[in-house]
C-alpha cells in the first residue's frame, strides 16, 4: 500500500455507554467522519468478536457497549445495521445473550443476524484460495463495520482486526481451514485472503479492556483504555501492538498481511490521529511469541512440522479442572482427531495434533494449557527467550 493508513487513538477508561459514544463518535471524526464510510439507506453488518458466551468483564468478547454505540452512529447516519457473528462453537443466541451483545443490539434498534446461511464467494486477485464460503449475511450486507476485541492468541500471538475477518466463515469452516492451513505463515497467508476478500470499510477496536496472558479465551483482562479505530486493519493491529510493547513486524500474521497489500504496518506508513502515541503506551501486556518454532529462531517450516513435538508448543490437559464437557474433542479438526475421551479424561494423540490450539480457545474452563515442547524450552532457556 503506497498512501499512508490513518489511525485514531482515542481514551476511553469505561464501558459506560455515554463514554463510550463519545470515543467512538470522536475516533471515527477523527477518520473524516461516518460519513465518509456510509451512505443513506445502506445495509451495515457489524462485526464483533462473539468467541463464546462469557460475561463482557471476562474480556472474550468485544464489550456489549462498543456495540450499541456503533449501532446506533449507523442508524444516526441514516444506515440500517445488524449485527452479526459465527461462534466457532457455541450457539450464536447463547453467545449474544451471555456476552450482552444480544441486549445491547435491541437497545440500539438493530437486528441480531446469526450467520448461519453461507455463500461461495470468488476471492480477489491475487489470493492463494480461488474462492471462499462465508456467510450470506456478510455478502448481503453494503458495508462492513469490524469490532474486533484486542487479545492474545495462541496460534496468531495477537486477535485483533485482520484475525477478526476470520468469523465472517461459517463455524465449521472454520474448524476446515485450520486443518488446510495449519501452521502460522499458512495460517496468515489464508487470513491475507480474507481480509483482501472481505473488505471491511472500518475497523473499531475493542482496547478498553483487552486480555492478556492465554488468550482468546482463558487470558485475564487488560486494561489499555483506548478505542483505536481505522480503514487498514493492518495498521490498527500495528499500531495496537506497539502500544503493548509488541514488535508487529515479527508477527507472521501482520507481516505476511503487509506483504500481501492488505495494509501498512510500518511506523512510517501510519498517521497517529487524537491522541499522542508515546503517552499511551502500556507495559506489562503478557503473551506469547507466535506458535510456529520458526518465530523463536529462523528454522524453516518443514523443520518445525518434522519435529513439532520438541519445538512447537503443544496443549495439555487439566483434569483438575477439566468438566469433561468434551467441546475440545468436538472442535478439534484434525483428521484424525487428535482427542478423544476415554475413561472420563481428554486424550491427546500428538502425532495427529496441527497445533491449532482450536481446543484451547474454545474449553470453557480454562482447563488446556501450552506448554513448550523440549526442545523449544531449551533453547529458549539458553538463550533467555
Ligand atoms: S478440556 Fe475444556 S473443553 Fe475439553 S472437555 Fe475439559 S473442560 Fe471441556
Ligand atoms: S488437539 Fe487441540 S491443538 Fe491439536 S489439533 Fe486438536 S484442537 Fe488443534
Amino acid at each position: 500500500m503506497t498512501t499512508k493508513s490513518k489511525v485514531a487513538l482515542v481514551r476511553c477508561n469505561s464501558y459506560e455507554i455515554h463514554h463510550v459514544t463519545q470515543a467512538v463518535t470522536r475516533a471515527v471524526d477523527l477518520l473524516g467522519g461516518i460519513n465518509l464510510f456510509i451512505m443513506p439507506g445502506q445495509k451495515v453488518l457489524i462485526k464483533p468478536n462473539m468467541l463464546s458466551p462469557h460475561p463482557p468483564e471476562k474480556a472474550v468478547t468485544t464489550h456489549p457497549a462498543l456495540v450499541q454505540a456503533v449501532a446506533e452512529l449507523v442508524k444516526s447516519s441514516g444506515g440500517i445495521p445488524s449485527v452479526g457473528d459465527s461462534p466457532g462453537f457455541y450457539k450464536f443466541s447463547r453467545v449474544a445473550e451471555v456476552s450482552g451483545i444480544g441486549e445491547a443490539v435491541r437497545k440500539a434498534g438493530a437486528r441480531l443476524v446469526p450467520f448461519d446461511r453461507e455463500q461461495e464467494i470468488p476471492t480477489a486477485a491475487g489470493c492463494l484460495m480461488k474462492s471462499l464460503v462465508v456467510a450470506s449475511e456478510v455478502t448481503n450486507a453494503d458495508v462492513i463495520i469490524s469490532l474486533p476485541k484486542f487479545k492474545t492468541h495462541a496460534l496468531t500471538c495477537i486477535t485483533a482486526a485482520i484475525k477478526n475477518l476470520f468469523g465472517c466463515m461459517p463455524g465449521l469452516k472454520k474448524a476446515e481451514m485450520h486443518f488446510r492451513f495449519s501452521d502460522d505463515n499458512r495460517f496468515s497467508h489464508m487470513l491475507a485472503d480474507i481480509a483482501l476478500s472481505i473488505p471491511a470499510r472500518l475497523h473499531i477496536l475493542d482496547a478498553i479492556v483487552g486480555m492478556d496472558g492465554n488468550g482468546p479465551g482463558a487470558g485475564d483482562p487488560f486494561r489499555i483504555g483506548l478505542v483505536i479505530a481505522g480503514a487498514d486493519p493492518v495498521a490498527v493491529d500495528s499500531t495496537a501492538c506497539r502500544i503493548v510493547g509488541i514488535d508487529p513486524l515479527t508477527l507472521p500474521m501482520v507481516r505476511i498481511a503487509a506483504e500481501r497489500g492488505v495494509g501498512n504496518a510500518s511506523e512510517e506508513r501510519i498517521e497517529i490521529v487524537g491522541e499522542d502515541f508515546q503517552k499511551v503506551r502500556v507495559p506489562g501486556f503478557r503473551y506469547n511469541p507466535p506458535a510456529g518454532a520458526g518465530r523463536l529462531l529462523p528454522i524453516p517450516d518443514f523443520f518445525s512440522l518434522r519435529f513439532k513435538n520438541w519445538i512447537v508448543r503443544k496443549p495439555r490437559f487439566l483434569r483438575a479442572i477439566c468438566t469433561k464437557c468434551g467441546a475440545c474433542v468436538q472442535i478439534c479438526p484434525a483428521r484424525p482427531k487428535a482427542l478423544r475421551m476415554e475413561k472420563g479424561r481428554i486424550v491427546i494423540d500428538d502425532r495427529n495434533c496441527i497445533r491449532c490450539y482450536c481446543c484451547s480457545e474454545i474449553c470453557p474452563s480454562k482447563a488446556v494449557r501450552l506448554t513448550r515442547g523440549f526442545g523449544a524450552a531449551l533453547l529458549a532457556r539458553t538463550l533467555k527467550l
